[in-house]
């Protein structure tokens, strides 16, 4: 596979350029054109010889989209295809303050949630920096019409949660250049407090993301009270006790001052009856902390049941009568698979059916 230019820094780009005996400005005119998500032989300005010499070395676009699929609500989603023919989705929620764009880190998971589609054939690889940059970038010049904000910040994707595919503190690394590359100054310089990052809870990884500075929402997915039924459903609770992950949250809160955010995902007749809100309120009670209740997406591979409207509601009330802060999460996307990993599953499931 051909390296990827957005996974370099303005600094680091400029380097490339003048070792390739071109003048200092091209790399400002580079980096601007890969930040409105062209491909390299798009970018006007450079001369076309530069610009293959660029390509023989790096992939001249390192995602693309292979599908859109619309929702009736407004929600799209976006199935990417790499340079390598890897699949991973994407959504875009349309909010009146901006867009939000949910973004993948790997290429699967190696998690092994119950509940979730992304993990269902493991692990297939890491995604660099630079091609989880590249979704955002693709659709943010999608909507470049819908662009809110002043003068070269101007965009219409203010807005980033990773919470698609993967797990992105199982990614570290790269997902930390991502990071660091996607709130720059002079690119799509998105500020971090208006991106959420979401683990399933890798206690080190959380000390080592609070010691960055970086002051993004940080999520953890709990989806239950005790470390026993919390291991039913997600493996990773056998390696890291809710104990631990309460005491990283701390810490985070105490690096970052930013509070930071629980989903509790409602699996019927697993985590959400009158004793499970009790134990959630004992456990959280007092902290600076939010719980979103989400609705289970049912993958139909799995066997777990979603709990009704109704009693979602009931819980959340029981939440908010024991003094947590919570919502319930509207369910956007539906009618396409909203759901993390449905969309490459069934994707997948269609071309190998075939
Ligand atoms: N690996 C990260 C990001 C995952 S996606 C994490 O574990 O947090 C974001 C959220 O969606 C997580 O809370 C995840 O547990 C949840 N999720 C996954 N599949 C789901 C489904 N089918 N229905 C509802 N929530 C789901």
């Amino acid at each position: 596979m051909k390296k990827i230019l957005q996974d370099l820094t303005y600094p680091e780009l400029e380097e490339l350029v003048l070792s390739l005996g071109e003048k200092k400005f091209r790399a400002k005119q580079l980096y601007e054109g890969l930040m409105q998500g062209k491909a390299i032989d798009e970018i006007t300005s450079l001369s076309k010889a530069f610009k293959e010499r660029l390509c023989e070395e790096y992939e001249n676009a390192p995602v693309r989209i292979k599908e859109t699929f619309f929702s009736a609500d407004g929600t799209e989603k976006y199935l990417f295809e790499y340079a390598d023919g890897n699949l991973v989705e994407g959504v875009l929620m349309k909010y009146k303050y901006g867009y939000t764009q949910c973004v993948s880190t790997q290429v699967g998971c190696r998690m092994g949630c119950k509940f979730c589609a992304s993990t269902l054939g493991g692990l297939i690889r890491n995604l660099t920096a630079g091609e989880i940059l590249s979704q955002i970038l693709v659709v943010n010049a999608l909507h470049k019409k819908d662009a809110v904000g002043q003068g070269k910040e101007a965009r219409a994707v203010t807005n980033v949660v990773l919470m698609g595919s993967g797990e992105p503190l199982d990614n570290y690394d790269e997902v930390l250049r991502f990071l660091r590359n996607v709130t720059a100054e002079g690119g799509l310089c998105i500020s971090a407090r208006n991106i959420s990052l979401s683990t399933c809870g890798i206690v080190p990884k959380m000390y080592r993301l609070a010691d960055e500075g970086i002051p993004l929402n940080l999520t953890v997915s709990l989806h239950a009270t005790d470390d026993e039924t919390r291991a039913r459903t997600m493996p990773v609770a056998k390696a890291y006790k809710i104990a631990e992950i309460l005491k990283a949250c701390e810490y985070y809160f105490k690096k970052t001052g930013r509070r930071y955010y629980f989903e509790y995902t409602l699996i019927e007749g697993e985590n959400c009856d009158e004793t499970h809100a009790k134990a959630l309120v004992e456990l959280l009670k007092g902290k600076p902390c939010h719980v979103n209740l989400i609705r289970l997406n049912e993958v139909k591979e799995r066997s777990l049941k979603a709990l009704g409207d109704k009693d979602a509601y009931r819980f959340l009330g029981m939440l908010e009568k024991g003094g947590l802060s919570a919502t319930l999460r509207r369910q956007i996307g539906v009618d396409i698979g909203g759901a993390c990993g449905q969309l490459r599953a069934s994707y997948l499931d269609e071309t190998t059916e075939k």
